[in-house]
């Protein structure tokens, strides 16, 4: 369409024409909404999409990005039928090889979990891989993986293919328009400028690729990404290799190939990425590369040459080097921005783009219809980012790593350690010479554990145990013998104040907060499907006044969350207060003793019991201390003014024995107590019943609360699917997360939490259960043989109806 035809109206307005805006289009026309305007400002698939390579690979680090790659392969394949336009998809399947024994052991965890997530997988000797790719030398692996359901597709007839379906169902696409404003008012878009006029719309859907930053920015929307230089070549003819060849990846080489036109497209994930568009990306880059650059594609040659020795006597026909966006992470973004309602983001695709693209535009377009996700997109979702991680400096030097972590070897407990350290606690020096060896959530550097000599003084990463299980032990027994001190300063707080606070919440939160000033009560946030969107502590401060403890990562979405379900017209706001309190646990049965020796506040249990909060006076300062308990102790958690940390923190070293602990050690006592994490056990697919936490539901409190209805037409109905906990006989494997769990034989769920539990001396873990055809009751619980799959090796696993400790 011309842009004369530019419509003053439409419901839905996209911007972008790159593969993801037009597969939002498509699906948006799907679930029934025709009137959708895209706008595109050069051609469609002219940005980044035209020069992707094209590989569509479902395996991903988290389920969820799995599954939307899924469906992607069986939509591509159905597409041509539907629209008519070739998309270029071929389901070749997909190699992917191990040079090293710590390499296949991740393929054997990774045959584990595709086949807990239906994909088909199977493992190759690497003869067998050689087979299946003659121009590839084989002696120097140690074997394979074979998914025979990857494919690759063509990404710019994949995108017409796509934008003729939207088409068929009533949008308008325009090339040659660009958006130059975001309208809003009263925190709600209204619609975009474009140079040829402005648009109002309902709906402004931000699939602008590597722009997608700057169109935020237009508004006040972090969209936090960077362009990085990304390379491929594409060769001319090399022996052994034909149309019907796989695609192939030697991530210890951090190189991919697949056929093309006789030859091999080759290109890879080099371990420092080279940042673009520290400047800005420029409007008119379209259909357009960078200069090749061989010094930065060295690494990647050098290894395929090792794999390929065909390769030396191929003509390079082309170098591609096109810039793509990367996300601190390396995860997508996708959702309604939380600074803007209405405001839909579809943006960083990190070089899985035309791979996620099926998945992702349906995924967004159920958002937008809906109002709200319809499946677990945690990982992928932008309330997991805040304004402090647009800052441009800091994405600049993130993304040097983000590119390389397609191929970096995903060790389980592996930390990212560009652009660290970011937000720091008070007391980061003081740990710092104590021995601290950090990770890092919600860019707060956090103490993993405390290394005791210069062995343990870094993470050595391996499958099996690593080198600070011994400090992280010392750091558990000493919490639960006598007491330890864990700093959790990450801990998101919100403020929820004013006349209409307590009702608000108390329609948010499971459980009821109608309780006596000073209640400190543990509760769920539920979507209306029941399941948890946070699992979170509110202090009942003042009357109106309510201070919401949630998780690291959790202070944008609970916030925006809170927000969502607050009516216009109700006398409540929402602070984010995090930056103002640090938190001090001091727990193990020695915690009340030493506490009380620093406070004149009686902490007895019975003037300070369990599930209550007060402020107390210790040393110097005026904290609030929360009596609960994250490890299963006694002891308090102290919300300290941050400028009384230090002081708090020298008060408490000179009051007795008091152990410094980690994260670790965090981890490991609260697995073994059963106490269920956000994001680990709960997820927004996962009921309060199937997590074995009815106890936290109020069905009774007065206006009832988001999720009862759903909640209430599933109690006393069997269970589909069930968190429990279960350990390791054998006391020697090391499990991290992710494992296969097996019940008499079968396949039945994975490990979501796990650690080596101190105290009783062997694995502990938190599983997964799903049972579609059968109820998971208590005789199942009971009465199945269950083993955990560690790559590969089978170990029986002993169910606890309570935990063993
Ligand atoms: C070398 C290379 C190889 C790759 N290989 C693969 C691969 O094998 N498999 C895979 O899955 N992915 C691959 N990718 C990644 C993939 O190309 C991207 O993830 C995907 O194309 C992103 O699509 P998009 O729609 O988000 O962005 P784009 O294709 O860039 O589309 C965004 C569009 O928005 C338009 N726009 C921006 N601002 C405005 C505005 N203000 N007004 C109007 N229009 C605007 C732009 O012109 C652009 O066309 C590769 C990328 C590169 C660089």
């Amino acid at each position: 369409m011309t842009s004369t035809d530019l419509p003053s109206h439409a419901r839905v307005v996209i911007v972008g024409g790159g593969v993801i805006g037009a597969s939002t289009a498509y699906h948006l026309t799907k679930l029934g909404i025709s009137d959708i305007v895209l706008l595109e400002q050069g051609q469609l698939s002219s940005g980044t999409t035209w020069h992707a390579a094209g590989l569509v690979g479902q395996l991903r680090g988290h389920s969820v990005m799995t599954r939307l790659i899924q469906y992607s392969t069986q939509l591509y394949a159905g597409l041509h039928a539907e629209t008519g336009l070739q998309t270029g998809w071929k389901q070749c399947g997909s190699l992917s090889v191990a040079r090293t024994d710590q390499r296949m052991t991740l393929l054997h965890r990774t045959i584990a979990s595709a086949r807990a997530q239906g994909v088909d997988v199977q493992e190759l000797t690497a003869d067998e891989a050689g087979e299946k790719w003659p121009p590839m030398r084989v002696d120097d692996l140690k074997g394979a993986i074979w998914l025979p359901g990857d494919g690759k597709a063509n990404p710019t007839d994949l995108t017409q293919s796509l934008a003729k379906g939207a088409r068929m169902g009533g949008t308008r696409i325009f090339e040659g328009v660009r958006v130059t404003g975001i309208s809003q008012s009263k925190g709600r878009v209204t619609g975009v400028q474009t140079e040829q006029g402005p648009i109002t719309a309902d709906i402004v859907v931000n699939c602008a690729g590597q722009w997608a930053r700057k169109l935020g920015l237009m508004c006040g929307v972090s969209v936090p990404m960077h362009s990085a230089e990304h390379m491929y070549i594409v060769t001319g003819a090399v022996p052994g290799v034909h149309p019907d060849l796989p695609v192939m990846r030697d991530p210890d080489g951090y190189i991919y190939f697949k056929e093309e036109v006789g030859g091999l497209c080759m290109g890879g994930f080099e371990p420092v990425a080279k940042p673009w568009g520290m400047n800005g990306i420029p409007d008119d880059f379209a259909f357009q590369l960078l200069e090749d650059d061989w010094d930065q594609f060295e690494i990647l040659m050098e290894n395929a040459l090792i794999r390929v020795p065909g390769l030396e006597a191929a003509e390079v026909k082309k170098f591609y080097n096109g810039p793509e966006s990367f996300t601190p992470d390396n995860n997508f973004l996708l959702g309604e921005a939380p600074e803007l309602k209405g405001f839909f983001v579809g943006a960083g695709f990190n070089s899985m783009g035309i791979a996620s693209a099926g998945g992702a535009g349906r995924a967004l377009a159920e958002w937008i219809v809906e109002g709200a996700p319809t499946m677990d997109l945690w990982p992928v979702d932008i309330r997991r980012f805040a304004g402090f991680n647009n800052n441009p400096t800091w994405l600049h030097d993130r993304v040097k790593e983000t590119l390389g972590m397609h191929y970096t070897m995903p060790w389980p407990n592996l930390e990212q350690d560009s652009a660290r350290p970011f937000r720091r606690s008070a007391l980061y020096n003081r740990f710092n010479a104590k021995g601290a060896v950090w990770g890092s959530k919600m860019g707060w550097e956090r103490v993993n554990y405390f290394a005791r000599n210069t062995a343990e003084s870094a993470i050595e990463y391996a499958f099996g145990r690593q080198n600070w299980h011994d400090a992280a032990a010392a750091e558990h027994i000493a919490t639960r013998t006598g007491a330890a001190l864990f700093d959790l300063t990450s801990f998101s707080k919100l403020m929820v104040e004013g006349r209409d606070a307590l009702a608000v919440l108390n329609r948010i939160c499971a459980a009821n907060l109608d309780r006596p000033v000073g209640a400190s009560v543990y509760t769920g946030m539920l979507n209306t499907r029941g399941g948890y969107e946070s699992d979170l502590t509110v202090f009942r401060l003042a009357e109106a006044r309510f201070m919401v403890v949630t998780g690291s990562a959790q202070a944008v979405h609970d916030a925006d969350w809170i927000r969502q379900n607050t009516p216009e017209d109700a006398h409540v706001w929402v602070s984010d207060v995090t930056n103002a309190w640090s938190v001090l646990a001091v727990m193990g049965p020695d915690a009340p003793a030493l506490l009380q020796s620093l406070s004149r506040s009686d902490l007895s249990d019975a003037a300070h019991p369990f599930a209550t909060v007060r402020e107390i006076d210790l040393g110097y300062a005026t904290v609030l201390a929360n009596r609960m308990s994250y490890v299963g102790e006694a002891g308090f958690e102290l919300f300290v003014p941050v400028e009384f940390t230090l002081g708090v923190h020298e008060a408490l070293v000179g009051a007795g024995a008091l152990a410094h602990a980690g994260y670790y050690a965090l981890d490991s006592l609260r697995i073994e107590k059963g106490f269920r994490a956000w994001g680990r056990e709960l997820t927004p697919d996962i009921t309060p019943f199937e997590a074995g936490l009815g106890f936290a539901v109020d069905f009774t409190k007065p206006g009832g609360f988001i999720g009862r209805d759903a909640l209430l037409a599933l109690r006393g109905q069997p269970l589909h699917q069930r968190i429990a906990q279960f350990s390791v006989d054998d006391p020697a494997p090391q499990l991290w997360g992710g494992e296969l769990l097996l019940r008499d034989g079968v396949p039945v769920g994975k490990v979501m939490s796990a650690a080596h539990g101190h105290s009783i001396g062997r694995p502990i873990t938190l599983c997964r259960i799903e049972e579609p055809a059968r109820s998971i009751d208590r005789a199942y619980l009971a009465e199945g043989a269950f083993e955990i799959d560690l790559a590969g090796a089978r170990f029986a696993a002993t169910w606890h109806a309570k935990p063993p400790i």
